[in-house]
């Protein structure tokens, strides 16, 4: 299948873009390169025949339209995806994760484009604080971040109604695994531990995220691509509900180190207590998680170990991460 998978440069992206190419299909790669786009990602497949890299804006009408024309599916990764950065500046957020999903859709639409899958998350939901929530719960997003994806999740929804567009969504959980940008959870804490430095540990540590493999959350969207029904949505949970303390737990037991390397930091405004999904429908479907979590975050601590290369230059050189670490640290200090 010739595809057009959008963002692909970031975390989640580049790891579809990878496993999609390995599988046989045709890659079209268009990415803005934000802070968070990085080529690194993609070096073991920048030469592939079937893969071509379009450095560009979903929010650019043009752009979509010519790097759209002639594929069978578009998979939209492209957003604004940091909680703390939509705390202090939205618009961007509102921009890619709103504007920019409209103007993919417009795209199918001019088209006729056979299928397009939305990457969405279980930020939606909101705080849960029983249970797990199938694809039907309310939306209750709490952050700038989450209601611009919800809100971009309505116009996916909205466009199948109206258009009847061959569109579905995934909504995955909390993702780990190698590639990540340092300023999430895991990666900043492990590249954090290997450099000497605090864990900032927000709150009292006990806010509950179900962890999800970058592979499984893959799988998950490929079999959604491939098999999903339009206008429906679909969860894609990894079952493995931790706290934030647990977690941190397993980095410092896999370095070696002590708890002392936790420093406490305020609480993050608004800040979700806990995520749970139900994911009866992909489970349905075939999906279940491949990954065993704490085999799969001690691999992922490792990998940071070992490729120091790849984030030793985000950490230091990237303007985008040393000017954020600064506000960070300094509003918290
Ligand atoms: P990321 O921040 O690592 O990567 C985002 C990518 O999108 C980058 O390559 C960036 O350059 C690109 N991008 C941003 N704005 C763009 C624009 N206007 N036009 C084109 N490209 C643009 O993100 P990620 O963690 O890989 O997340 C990918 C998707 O998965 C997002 O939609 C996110 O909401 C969703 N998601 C992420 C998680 C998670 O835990 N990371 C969980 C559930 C869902």
């Amino acid at each position: 299948m010739k595809m057009l998978v959008c963002g692909g440069a970031g975390f989640i992206g580049s790891n579809f873009v990878r496993r999609a190419l390995a599988a046989g299909h045709e890659v079209i790669n268009l990415d803005k390169l934000t802070y968070a786009g990085n080529p690194d990602n993609l070096r073991a497949v920048e030469d592939h025949p079937r893969y071509r890299f379009l450095h560009g804006d979903i929010c650019d009408r043009e752009t979509v339209l010519r790097a759209a024309d002639g594929v069978e599916a578009i998979v939209n990764f492209a957003a604004e995806t940091h909680v703390d950065r939509s705390i202090v500046d939205p618009e961007a957020f509102l921009r890619t994760d709103v504007l920019g999903t409209y103007t993919l859709l417009e795209a199918v639409r001019a088209l006729g484009i056979s299928r397009m899958v939305q990457v969405s998350t279980d930020e939606v939901y909101g705080s849960v604080s029983e249970g797990s929530c199938t694809e039907d719960a309310p939306y209750a997003p709490s952050s700038p971040y989450a209601a611009a994806k919800a809100a971009g999740d309505l116009q996916v929804l909205a466009y199948f109604r109206t258009y009847a567009l061959p569109v579905m969504i995934t909504r995955g959980s909390n993702t780990y695994g190698p590639h990540q940008y340092p300023e999430k959870l895991i990666p900043l804490f492990i590249t954090n531990a290997l450099e000497g430095e605090p864990l900032p540990l927000y709150g009292d540590g006990l806010n509950v995220r179900d962890w999800l493999h970058v592979d499984d959350h893959c799988a998950g969207i490929e079999l959604v691509l491939a098999h999903g029904e339009p206008g429906q949505v679909y969860n894609i949970g990894g079952g493995n509900e931790r706290t934030n303390l647990e977690i941190t737990r397993i980095i410092l037991d896999e370095l070696g180190l002590g708890e002392g390397c936790i420093r406490w930091v305020a609480d993050r405004p608004g800040h979700d207590r806990r995520y749970s999904l139900d994911c009866s429908r992909l489970r349905a479907m075939g999906w279940q998680p491949q990954v065993d979590f704490e085999t799969g975050l001690r691999e992922t601590v490792r990998w940071y170990h070992d490729n120091d290369w790849w984030w030793k230059k985000i950490k230091h050189e990237s303007e985008a991460f040393v000017a954020w670490k600064r506000r960070w640290y300094e509003e918290r200090a």
